[in-house]
């Protein structure tokens, strides 16, 4: 397997000033640069080459930014839609498939497509970084697929996530030890993981993840597209994801751009068409007022809309919308629009996918499903026009009846406000 896998040459790019950098090693921004912006990756091959399916997700490599292979990926699959396609009146429905259907090719343990970012943020690392450890803050998805990715290959990964999200941390054997778990106490939420995470990133010994802002995330999530395109032949009309972060829809977008210097797929930007879970909406209301800076969002009303939503996955308060080279400029740069799905169109477009297509789906998917109806019902999706359905998530459901499953256990609950020299005395205790 080793030898089926060489590593791609990259560089770096600001996308506000366009100067080009050497990855140092795990830069999230551009050196030297005060405004803050997004860099990318340039890969030296303008050709994507796909490799040997043995590979999992790195048989996408030449456009990932990975030093090494890690064991136990697998890529997202593209199918063309029959059932869903002829109920819907589209000629040419693809959908792009990231969770557990092992007849289809879905062979995703943690059932989302943040199995491929764990995947790709992981083989980013260079050697010497495992002497450290990694911070990951989530309420569920994130958490679950960095930390298989992390036990199966013994890096070092202290998980921040709300007590009440326990539930979410469901796996088929017992974790390595060097997956480590913190919990903010019960009645905390997402925003208190998040803070936490931020106080333990600044000890000696631990380092941030990066989010949107590392190149190896939006480029571990931009495989849907390179499955979706290189399936398909050619670069899709219409993309649908539902989003929180937007950070999946960034990724398709850069890699749209690619796949038009790549020159074999068409020189066309597919439509960005993503969907939030309402009430949950900033994105929706910056998008709808054209504002690049997200609208003020009173706390205790967000937190309200968190409790409200079924896709709890979806309830980013800070996008990395606004940011040069972020969600609000990919929207300019290709078009499309934000979408509103609510609980209950959400639910019936599960149930519908699951009779029409086989496989049950994440809430957050079936939000994708909903928003792509609507679309349809409203005229905007001509029917023969071709449409990338991105599932980020399917047969959690299905993995967890197949499977005896084992539950990760709190190392320490810390409330989000303890002193941080009582953190970091807590912390430094964990033994890695
Ligand atoms: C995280 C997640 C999303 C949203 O992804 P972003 O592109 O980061 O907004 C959608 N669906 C599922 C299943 C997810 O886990």
């Amino acid at each position: 397997m080793e030898q089926l896998f060489q590593p791609t040459t990259y560089q770096l790019q600001s996308v506000h000033s366009h100067k080009i950098f050497d990855d140092s090693g795990w830069l999230l921004e551009a050196p030297g640069e005060t405004q803050p912006g997004l860099i990318r990756a340039v890969y030296q091959k303008q050709q994507l080459v796909t490799g040997d399916e043995r590979l999992g997700l790195y048989k996408f490599s030449d456009w990932l930014p990975v030093r090494r292979m890690l064991k136990g990926s697998s890529a997202p699959v593209t199918y063309r839609s029959e059932s869903l396609a002829k109920y819907l009146g589209l000629t040419n429905l693809y959908i792009t498939y990231s969770g557990w259907w092992p007849e289809k090719g879905g062979q995703m343990p943690s059932c989302s497509f943040k199995e491929t970012e764990a995947y790709a943020v992981c083989g980013r690392m260079t050697a010497d970084m495992q002497q450290k450890v990694l911070v990951v803050a989530s309420a569920g998805n994130t958490a679950r697929a960095f930390a298989g990715v992390c036990s199966e290959n013994q890096i070092p990964l202290l998980l921040c996530v709300p007590e009440d999200n326990l539930d979410a941390l469901w796996f088929d054997s017992p974790l390595n030890a060097c997956v480590k778990l913190v919990c903010t106490p019960k009645g905390s939420d997402y925003f208190d993981a998040i803070h936490l995470s931020n106080i333990i990133c600044g000890f000696e010994g631990f380092y941030a993840e990066g989010g949107a802002k590392n190149v190896a995330r939006r480029d571990g999530m931009g495989t849907t597209m390179l499955s979706a395109t290189t399936f398909i032949g050619r670069i899709p009309d219409f993309y649908f994801q539902a989003v929180g972060s937007g950070t999946g829809a960034i990724a398709a977008w850069e890699a749209n751009l690619r796949l038009i210097a790549d020159g074999r797929f068409g020189n066309h930007k597919m439509q960005l068409m993503i969907s939030q879970n309402a009430p949950f909406q900033p994105i929706y209301e910056a998008w709808k007022a054209s504002s690049r800076a997200m609208l003020p969002y009173d706390d205790a009303e967000a937190r309200q809309h968190v409790e409200e939503i079924d896709a709890k996955v979806l309830s980013n308060r800070k996008p990395p919308y606004p940011i040069i080279g972020g969600l609000f400029d990919a929207m300019m740069d290709a078009g499309g629009d934000v979408l509103l799905v609510d609980n209950e169109a959400a639910r019936s477009a599960a149930a519908l996918f699951e009779a029409l297509e086989g496989s049950d789906i994440h809430p957050a998917a079936a939000v994708a499903v909903a928003s792509l109806i609507q679309a349809v019902q409203a005229g905007r999706v001509p029917e023969h026009s071709t449409v990338m359905l991105n599932i980020t998530g399917g047969g959690e459901a299905r993995y967890k009846a197949e499977h005896q499953l084992t539950y990760l256990t709190p190392d320490l609950i810390l409330p989000a406000d303890t002193p941080t020299e009582k953190i970091r005395q807590k912390v430094e205790q964990l033994k890695w």
